[in-house]
């Protein structure tokens, strides 16, 4: 006998297909809104402060690292970068945060011979992907988000002034900026320029103040660190400590790498194409 289309084995076989290809939410586990907590620039204090306490609490977070080494065809890099390697196998993102950390140079007072105002899309490029090879190499991953180095998207001056988030796009799956929100709407961000939050200096309950926010409005909220308790833009590590016992405590709120929810995100919105809504195409 055929099996048909009101065949109650059938009927619940649809169902449940319908539902693995249909993502109501862009977070799961009913949660309101995620948060990522993302460190850059691979500082040691974070190997040392930041990961055994976010590992305590079963956080997982996103560093971006410049993997740099004293010569660049040696293997000098490797031996520096190892370290990193078992971050990545505790289920934390290691980001790519380019090779050497090109920036502009109106930092600073002197005129510089290599900056992004110097730079080419194919140098930025090449710098990126020499990064990316090396990740790749420590980490066995190829997938992974990116971080603009001094939150800066683009090379060259006045006229010749040029974007490098479409370079970025190609190669990556999200890549981390600032902007005029600490954080991101699920439906209406730009993946590959998301907004964040400078986090260096505030104190605990700040932190914690700027999550609940976001969450009261269903966003994305990504966090910016750099040292604990050390470097040019730092949090202390008791405010950091604070942020995360109220992460983990937490089961509204979703705490996951950039990564993992820019791939969510990504698929909730391949599903609403997929299922317009009723009465519209
Ligand atoms: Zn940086």
């Amino acid at each position: 006998m055929a099996i048909g289309r009101n065949n109650p084995v059938s009927v619940l076989k649809e169902a449940t297909t319908r539902m693995e290809e249909r993502i109501e939410t862009p977070y799961p586990f009913g949660c309101n809104g995620a948060v990522s907590l993302t460190f850059d620039d691979g500082l040691r204090s974070q190997l040392e402060l930041a990961i055994p306490l976010l590992n305590d609490r079963g956080l997982r977070a996103t560093f971006y690292l410049n993997p740099r080494g004293k010569d660049p065809k040696s293997e000098d890099w490797f031996q520096r970068w190892i370290g990193w390697r078992e971050v990545a196998e505790q289920g934390h993102e290691l980001g790519n945060h380019s090779l050497t950390h090109p920036c502009s140079q109106a930092f600073g007072s002197k005129i510089l011979e290599r900056c992004l105002e110097t730079m080419t899309l194919e140098e930025i490029e090449a710098d990126v992907l020499e990064a990316e090879k090396r990740l790749r190499l420590l980490t066995g991953n190829p997938e992974r988000s990116f971080a603009y180095p001094c939150y800066q998207d683009f090379v060259g001056v006045g006229e010749k002034r040029q974007s490098y988030v479409p370079i970025i796009a190609r190669h990556f799956v999200a890549a981390r900026g600032t902007g005029e929100y600490p954080d991101n709407h699920p439906l209406t961000c730009d993946l590959h320029y998301l907004w964040s939050l400078k986090a260096e200096f505030l104190r605990g309950a700040e932190l914690i103040g700027w999550v609940e926010w976001s969450m009261r409005r269903g966003r994305w909220i990504i966090l910016t660190f750099h040292g604990v308790d050390e470097g040019h833009a730092p949090v202390s590590r008791i405010a950091l400590q604070e942020l995360c016992d109220f992460l983990a405590q937490s089961r509204e709120i979703w705490t996951a790498p950039v990564v993992t929810v820019a791939k969510r995100i990504r698929q909730w919105r391949q599903s609403k194409v997929s299922h317009p809504p009723k009465g519209g195409e």
